[in-house]
């Protein structure tokens, strides 16, 4: 008997083709209305490139500010929603083989990578693990690889997909657009097949795809754009985080159990 093939697609906004200005992110407005409708079109399409490639289940996760930028009604019934607590604990029962990303961006500080940030483009100036600066990606996989779960496909603009490429060599990437500038990306008019194709191809080739490589115990390392945002993440946060200058924050992790072992 086969083994069964479960995937886990983890969802972005800003590397979402058609995706192209910093004013389709404006939540409320009718632009980012139109932003959420196609993403609504990607999931669907992932959804149906898994289904097509054999996959038994798909979960998914609208991992853009929280969430919310989909309906459930609108995504193909076949599609499981998650949070990341469901996440973490699908990952933690085994019940999760591989995982692909959809609509990703690159880490803040990047050249030529539309929207690039890492987590909160307002607050976060860069996260490192272990002195290796993360995208959100890295930290995604970070978390899937303590499990033994290969992230095995991106889908994202042209720069999101070089830096997976640099943390995991072998994952399969897919670009949907260019960053013309931080702020403007020309999105490919033969995106939905690119989508599609670089779905399908991940999971073919989903043993040849390795875990990124991290080490335990962790370093992780949260520098803040000003100080007060480095203040207020030290009072809100429960997690026992030292204060090494006016903007940065560390704490020392033993051992990842879920993803918000790396956060603060
Ligand atoms: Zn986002």
């Amino acid at each position: 008997m086969q083994k069964r093939l479960n995937v886990f697609l983890l969802t972005d906004l800003e590397g979402v083709a058609g995706v192209d200005s910093i004013e389709d992110m404006e939540r409320g407005s009718e632009r980012y209305a139109h932003s959420c409708a196609l993403l609504c079109a990607e999931i669907n399409l992932a959804v149906k490139a898994c289904f097509d490639s054999g996959a038994d289940l798909v979960y998914y996760l609208d991992g853009h500010g929280g969430g919310g930028n989909v309906k459930e009604a609108q995504i193909d019934p076949r599609a499981v929603k998650c949070t990341i607590a469901d996440w973490c604990q699908l990952l933690q029962e085994g019940k999760i083989d591989c995982m692909v990303e959809l609509g990703a961006h690159a880490r803040a500080g990047t050249v030529g990578g539309f929207l690039d940030h890492t987590i909160s483009s307002k607050e976060i100036f860069s996260i490192k693990v272990n002195g290796v600066e993360m995208s959100e990606f890295s930290l995604h996989a970070i978390v899937c690889a303590r499990y033994g779960v290969p992230v095995v496909g991106l889908v994202g603009d042209e720069v999101a997909c070089k830096q997976a490429r640099e943390y995991v060599p072998s994952i399969v990437v897919g670009a949907v657009k260019n960053a013309t500038c931080r702020n403007v990306a020309t999105t490919y008019p033969n995106a939905d097949q690119i989508l599609y194709d670089t779905v399908c191809r991940s999971l073919q080739k989903r043993s040849e795809v390795t875990c990124i490589p991290y080490s335990e115990p962790l370093l992780v390392e949260y520098c803040f754009y000003r100080t007060d945002m480095c203040e207020e993440t030290l009072a809100r946060t429960k997690d026992p985080v030292l204060r090494v200058d006016a903007r940065t924050l560390q704490k020392h992790v033993n051992s990842v159990t879920t993803y918000f072992d790396l956060r603060m």
